[in-house]
């Protein structure tokens, strides 16, 4: 074909929906149907469907849709206020926590969804997807930063109502021998608000899971997952005993040390959506620390001299002092010479704490006011472990701490962190992340690290995400760590630095609610460079699958390291057709940016 042909071929190709699918010699189809093509699945056929997953097969209407009739402003703007409560975005099959992303994506609703109640839909709806060579996504949580819960002219597969939980005091995996031990089953629509009310408050017991309370747990758990105190317990997934999943065949299997071990393995940081869709997590359980805490304080530098010289100090700080499994959390350095300590603590108590940290606050409190003020007082605070996640607690005893599911009958527990409010409903201009490695704390590189932080911090804010990294951590959440698949490069990173852009919720078309394109073009090239600066040091540092850039550079090497050949692998056993993709998930590389079109062998 010459150039001008093949041009015009390309130029009508997506418009052309007559074509019945092209395939490869093995016999598989090239291309998955999008509605309106040949092989689309009749409406009977979707019927039997319907009656296979006992009614529960929903047609998705975006709830957008009353943005596009200008009459309907008022509801518009409710939608986008509402667009604020994480729950209300949860609670809807037809949204994502993240709108979209400048120039990478934009949420757009599944033709169907299955809201599965049952391992049994969950299969019925693998197979349906399969058979008829639809685009299929898996939705729990919904929290996914880079749109891998969300595709178009898909098939979803919606677990939020399999929200089960059971306590075990003696769990042993399916075939294994092992030493019975306290565990958590959850189900896979269970978010984590859910899961530390069960395990912690009602249950007196600690659970590996993330920071953000309305994150889901299989997502997490797939993409490795942090919380505060993975220092000392490790990433969750390290803490996952068994699953139950549906692979891309329709068998419900279970996934543990002893049986499909490599899933296992794989399930462990592969990434959710890649292997097959889990129907249930059992995770271990572990001692209640005694009491738990936080540290805050916000200080402003009077000059950039200044500012660089408090870098420094805490940067030696932190590797003589909170370097150790009993802190984690976050520091941000912003522009304006600011730099906001929101840190975390276990094993320690009140006065323990404020001990730790007297040396850094007498050395900024010496010089002040020449140099340094608080926007915050510095305070050290204690919570009774049991009460960290206790809603009627926080509301009480901590106001502004968290805010609640404002929709009328909401149940009560249903709260947030007031620290993810920007987060909902957001869209995203840039984000990058890059491990750190604890070598940048030896003292011969601390000035450089130091430079490089101070640098970044005239561009974007740079959060240094100490319970991201496992450097420093307990020896045995190390130990744990090291056999799941995440990039083994987090065993020797101190943090994860993340440096971001975001803008309120936003759709491309809506009048009064389009994304401030510019702006979000400015940020992401502000959030490359000032990244930039950092991965003058840490040029192979890798980033954190759930958490980094939708346009990540090499993102086999830095998400996976040396473990993705083996998670090809598991790939190619479970899933040889690639039925399951997401967005730079493993084996993602055999396909088009949208998931639809096999690339040629
Ligand atoms: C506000 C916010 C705070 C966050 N805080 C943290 C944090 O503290 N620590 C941390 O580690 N991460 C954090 N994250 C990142 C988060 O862990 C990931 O985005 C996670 O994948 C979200 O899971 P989800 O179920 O909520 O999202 P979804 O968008 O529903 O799913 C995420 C991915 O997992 C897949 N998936 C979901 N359910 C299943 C299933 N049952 N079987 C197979 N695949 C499935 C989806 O297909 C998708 O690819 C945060 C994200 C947000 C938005």
């Amino acid at each position: 074909m010459n150039r001008r042909r093949f041009l015009a071929a390309c130029a009508v190709a997506p418009f052309i929906g007559g074509l019945a699918p092209q395939a490869l010699a093995s016999g598989r189809p090239l291309s998955r149907v999008r509605p309106g093509q040949p092989g689309w699945p009749s409406p009977a056929q979707w019927d039997g469907l319907r009656q296979r997953v006992g009614g529960r097969l929903i047609e998705v209407h975006s709830p957008l849709q009353a943005c596009a009739d200008p009459v309907a402003k008022a509801a518009c703007d409710d939608l986008f206020r509402e667009l604020k409560n994480p729950y209300f975005i949860g609670d809807d099959v037809g949204l994502t926590q993240t709108t979209g992303w400048v120039d990478a994506w934009t949420y757009q609703p599944s033709v169907y969804a299955v809201a599965a109640e049952t391992a049994a839909d969950v299969a019925a709806a693998v197979d349906f997807a399969r058979d008829n060579n639809l685009r299929l996504v898996v939705k729990g949580g919904g929290h996914s930063y880079l749109g891998r819960s969300n595709a178009p002219d898909s098939l979803l597969i919606w677990t939020r109502r399999m929200n089960a939980i059971a306590l075990h005091d003696a769990f042993v995996p399916q075939g294994c021998t092992a030493a019975p031990q306290p565990a958590v089953s959850l189900g896979a629509g269970v978010i984590w608000g859910q899961a530390y009310d069960a395990v912690t408050t009602k249950g007196g017991r600690y659970v590996q899971g993330g920071g953000c309370l309305t994150v889901g747990v299989a997502g997490l758990v797939q993409a490795g997952g942090f919380g505060s105190f993975s220092k000392a317990f490790g990433t969750a997934a390290a803490s996952l005993l068994e699953a139950e999943m549906v692979t891309a065949d329709g068998q419900v299997r279970i996934a543990n040390a002893c049986t499909n071990a490599d899933l296992f393995w794989g399930l462990k940081g592969g990434g959710g959506g890649s292997l097959g869709v889990v129907t249930r997590l059992t995770l271990r359980t572990h001692e209640l620390p005694a009491s738990l805490g936080a540290v805050h304080a916000l200080i402003k530098a009077n000059s950039e001299a200044a500012y660089r010289r408090l870098i420094g100090r805490f940067a030696a700080f932190y590797a003589d002092s909170l370097f150790n499994p009993n802190w984690g959390e976050i520091v941000t350095l912003r522009p304006g010479n600011l730099m906001d300590i929101k840190m975390v603590f276990q094993g320690l108590d009140q006065a323990q704490a404020e001990a730790v940290w007297r040396a850094f606050f007498d050395w900024v409190a010496a010089a002040m006011p020449g140099d340094y003020a608080y926007r915050t007082q510095p305070h050290v605070v204690t919570v009774p472990s049991r009460r960290v996640w206790d809603a009627a607690f926080l509301k009480a005893n901590i106001p502004g701490l968290v805010l609640s599911d404002d929709r009328p009958g909401a149940p009560p527990g249903n709260v947030f962190w007031a620290g993810n409010l920007a987060e909902a409903g957001h869209v995203i201009y840039g984000y990058e992340s890059l491990w750190l490695p604890r070598a940048l704390l030896d003292t011969s590189r601390q000035e450089a690290m130091s430079d490089a932080l101070f640098a970044a911090s005239r561009k974007r804010p740079v959060e240094l995400h100490s319970q991201k990294g496992l450097a420093g951590a307990a020896e045995e959440a190390v130990a744990a760590t090291r056999e799941t698949a995440t990039n083994p490069k987090v065993l020797d990173a101190f943090a994860l630095a993340i440096i971001g852009g975001e803008g309120p919720p936003a759709y491309p078309g809506v009048a009064g609610h389009e994304p401030d394109v510019g702006a979000a073009r400015r940020q992401a090239a502000e959030v490359t460079e000032a990244m930039g600066e950092l991965r003058k040091l840490a040029p192979e540092g890798g980033a954190y699958f759930a958490e980094s850039g939708f346009f990540e550079p090499r993102w086999q090497e830095a998400y996976w390291g040396t473990s993705y050949p083996r998670l090809r692998e598991v790939k190619r056993k479970y899933d040889p057709d690639g039925l399951f993709f997401v967005h730079h998930g493993v084996g993602s590389e055999d396909w088009s940016a949208d998931g639809f079109t096999r690339k040629s062998p």
